[in-house]
C-alpha cells in the first residue's frame, strides 16, 4: 500500500490508427458498417456534441465479471452527457459482462481486440454508439511513478482500468469509488468530445503546453492528472466529479455542444 503515496494517477489518450476505405471489406458485416466507429480520437466530436447527424446516443458498457461500474457513476455520466451533448432523442445505456481473459495487464491493442470481439453497437441511422470497457487488470503503461486510470483510443471508444480505479478508492484518505469512476469516465468521454484542442477547436488558449490535449486549469475535469492520494481527495472534494471549466465549455459550445 505504501507505494501508492508516491504515484501519480493519470488519464491518457492513445491514438490508434484509424481505418481507411481499404478496410471496408473487413468492417462491413451483416449490414453493420464499423468504419464510422474506427476513427481517430476526437474526430467525431461534432457528431457526439451536436444533433446535426445523430439525434440520440447509445453507450455500450462491457465489464469483466465482478468489475461492474457503480450505478452512481453511470448516473453521473448520463448527467454529463445530457449537459454537454444535444441528443434530443435520448441517451441509452446498456451493460453486459464478459468472463475474464485472465490477463493482469493490457496493451491498448489487446483492449482494441476485446472491443472487436465484444462490441455490438455501432453508429446506426441517427444514433451514435460509444463503447466503454471496464478491465480487470492494469495498463501496460503503469510504472512506479504513474498509474493509468483510463485511456481514450478511438473516436467512440475508451477503456477504464477498473481494477486500478478500485485499488485507489474506498480506503481511508482515498476518494469514494463511484466518484473516482465517474471522474475517469467523464474525463475520457471529454477526449471523445475533442477536448482539449483535439477535435474541438480552442476558443481561448488553455491547452497545457506540458500535457498536450489537456486543460491548464487544475480544477477542470480535463486536467491531466489527479494527484494521489491526498491530492486526489482535494481534486475530488465534492459529491460529484470535477466539472469542465468555462474555457472547455466554451470550446464545446462552439462545436455544436450545449
Ligand atoms: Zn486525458
Ligand atoms: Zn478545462
Amino acid at each position: 500500500m505504501k507505494y501508492k503515496i508516491l504515484v501519480t494517477l493519470i488519464f491518457t489518450l492513445i491514438i490508434l490508427q484509424s481505418c481507411s476505405k481499404d478496410d471496408d471489406i473487413n468492417n462491413v458485416a451483416n449490414g453493420i458498417n464499423k468504419i464510422g466507429n474506427k476513427q481517430t480520437t476526437g474526430s467525431s466530436a461534432n457528431d457526439i456534441l451536436s444533433d446535426t447527424k445523430f439525434k440520440s446516443i447509445i453507450i455500450e458498457m462491457v465489464y469483466v465479471e465482478g468489475f461492474e461500474p457503480t450505478a452512481n457513476a453511470i448516473d453521473s455520466f448520463k448527467n454529463f452527457i445530457s449537459t454537454t451533448c444535444n441528443k434530443p432523442e435520448g441517451i441509452t445505456v446498456i451493460k453486459k459482462s464478459i468472463p475474464s481473459l485472465g490477463d493482469t495487464e493490457y496493451t491498448i491493442e489487446e483492449i482494441a481486440d476485446i472491443e472487436e470481439t465484444n462490441r455490438t453497437k455501432y453508429n446506426n441511422g441517427q444514433q451514435i454508439a460509444i463503447w466503454i470497457f471496464f478491465a480487470d487488470g492494469k495498463s501496460d503503461k503503469d510504472d512506479n511513478v504513474t498509474v493509468v486510470l483510463g485511456t481514450a483510443y478511438r473516436n467512440t471508444s475508451f477503456v477504464i482500468f477498473e481494477e486500478t480505479v478500485r485499488s485507489f478508492s474506498n480506503s481511508p484518505f482515498e476518494p469514494n469509488r463511484s466518484l473516482l469512476e465517474a471522474t475517469v469516465i467523464n474525463h475520457e468521454f471529454g477526449h471523445l468530445l475533442g477536448l482539449t484542442n483535439f477535435g474541438t477547436d480552442l476558443q481561448s488558449p488553455h491547452e497545457d503546453p506540458e500535457h498536450p490535449r489537456h486543460c491548464n486549469a487544475a480544477s477542470c475535469l480535463m486536467y491531466w492528472e489527479a494527484v494521489s492520494p491526498s491530492g486526489l481527495n482535494g481534486f475530488l472534494n465534492g459529491s460529484s466529479p470535477p466539472q469542465l471549466d468555462a474555457q472547455c465549455i466554451a470550446d464545446l459550445r462552439a462545436n455544436g455542444g450545449k
